[in-house]
């Protein structure tokens, strides 16, 4: 029994929606289908799901709605009449988004979670529908009647284990089940969503729950490429990659796959295979518990911007017990993530995404670590890029940070900060901005082309 899930891209016209079929109807054990929002036809077009939070933020701040409605019911619309479809099916939709929208607004999360998850529900009803019409047994099923229940963080939801069990159940149910992704209930019964790009988090809790032999997530690339090839030009591409590995990479900018999609897979040992909807015959990239050795230490290389560094020096850090505590206590306080904190003896930097923070919110916290640390200096710097070398041989390779580095200076890369867990599994450079690419760049020619020249 496998779980198959198809992001939007893969959804988005009625030509899309027959290779759906296809890869459906010549392998009948994939038994579930989850489904995000219509994602773009071409570039520069719109995903339906960000058309819908243009039109929950209008509505919450009561500004006319008209357009951008239409313009959402019309996507759902083309897919259908280019499918051949009855058009009931868009009654209904227009029908619960008008619902929705006429919703209680009291609480701005709560309502915008209900219109976000309106786009993946709706398709599911859509794709179920489009499936019925050429013949297969279908049913589209909703994450409430399914058991799947999560924790009240609005756009943030984590999955409650209970779940696991309930969708078990899915099993015993005929024929082919479509499932929206991105959201799950509340035990209240509340509407939340996961993150962006949240399908890939369900596809994976679905696959757990009923102990899959294997996820499949089909989306517009042929494979996860060893680097971002908006960076480097025709980049290889990874057949195989573990669990750990991917979550490295897609937590440091990968965006194939989310990177929090991995942990109920990897609970229950169930491979996913990234697969490309356009072209299923590529090979694609399966991700893995364990791969078989391969010759190069490094798997893959992801960077992203948007961090920024605070870094706080001050005599004796290393002897005055509780110094760590009082920054995380801090950054609490402040409903404050940090990524990582790297230290010295004397000095300590932490490592945080700056959307997280607005001046006035900047000025606080920096003050707040003074009064309370006292430390000789403070300081913050803005744009900075981390890069992260990963791969599980790098444990037993000698040598590795020398060659990123010496890479690194040879193109004239200044090198931040530098960090490596005990897990060895991925090193992270800090570099600015500004010198991502071509820091990346460098990377890319010492672990990957040099190797085959
Ligand atoms: N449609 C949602 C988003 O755009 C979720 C998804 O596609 O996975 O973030």
């Amino acid at each position: 029994m496998k779980v198959i899930k198809f992001g939007g891209s893969s959804l988005a016209s009625g030509e899309k929606l027959q290779k759906v079929h296809q890869l459906l109807a010549e392998d009948l054990s994939r038994k579930i289908v989850v489904v995000s929002a219509p994602g773009k036809r071409f570039a520069g077009d719109a995903k339906v799901t960000d058309l819908l939070i243009d039109c929950a933020t209008k509505r919450l701040l009561q500004e006319d709605t008209e357009a951008i409605f239409a313009k959402i019911i019309h996507r759902y619309r083309d897919i259908a009449l280019d499918s051949d479809m009855d058009l009931a099916i868009i009654e209904e939709i227009e029908k619960d988004l008008t619902l929705l929208l006429a919703a209680d607004t009291n609480d701005p999360d709560v309502f915008m979670d209900k219109i976000k998850a309106s786009g993946e529900d709706n398709n599911a009803k859509l794709v179920a529908a489009y499936l019925r019409h050429q013949g297969l047994e279908a049913t589209y099923v909703n994450p409430k009647d399914a058991g799947l229940f999560v924790t009240a963080e609005h756009a943030n939801a984590q999955v409650l284990p209970e779940s696991y069990r309930n969708l078990y159940k899915l099993r015993e149910q005929p024929g082919i089940i479509v499932f929206p992704g991105f959201f799950g209930y509340t035990k209240a019964g509340e509407i939340v969503t996961f993150s962006r790009s949240g399908s890939d988090i369900t596809g994976a809790i679905l696959a757990n729950g009923i102990q899959a032999d294997l996820y499949e997530n089909f989306t517009d690339v042929d494979a996860v490429y060893t680097v971002n090839p908006n960076i480097v030009k025709d980049p290889e591409q990874i057949n195989e990659l573990t669990y750990q590995e991917m979550r490295e990479l897609s937590y440091a900018g990968f965006s194939v796959f989310h990177d929090e999609a991995l942990i109920p897979a990897f609970k229950a040992g169930i491979p996913v295979h990234i697969k490309n909807t356009n072209n299923p015959f590529s090979e694609g990239t399966k991700i893995v518990k364990q791969r078989l050795g391969s010759s190069r230490p490094v798997t893959g290389i992801a960077s992203d911007g948007g961090f920024c560094s605070i870094f706080i020096s001050k005599y004796l850090m290393n002897r005055e017990i509780g110094f760590g505590r009082k920054i995380l206590q801090i950054l609490e306080a402040h409903h404050l993530n940090f990524e990582h904190m790297p230290s010295g003896i004397d000095n300590l930097t932490i490592l945080l995404r700056e959307n997280q923070l607005t001046a006035t919110l900047e000025q606080t916290l920096i003050t707040d670590l003074e009064t309370e640390l006292k430390p000789d200096s403070i300081h913050i710097q803005h744009q900075i890029s981390l890069i992260m070398v990963v791969g599980e041989e790098m444990r037993q390779n000698v040598g590795i940070t020398a060659r990123a580095a010496k890479a690194l200076s040879g193109s004239c890369v200044n090198i931040e900060m530098l960090n490596q867990g005990s897990s060895e599994v991925s090193i992270m450079f800090g570099v600015s901005e500004e010198q991502e690419e071509r820091a990346v760049q460098a990377l890319y020619e010492e672990f990957f082309v040099q190797v085959l020249k």
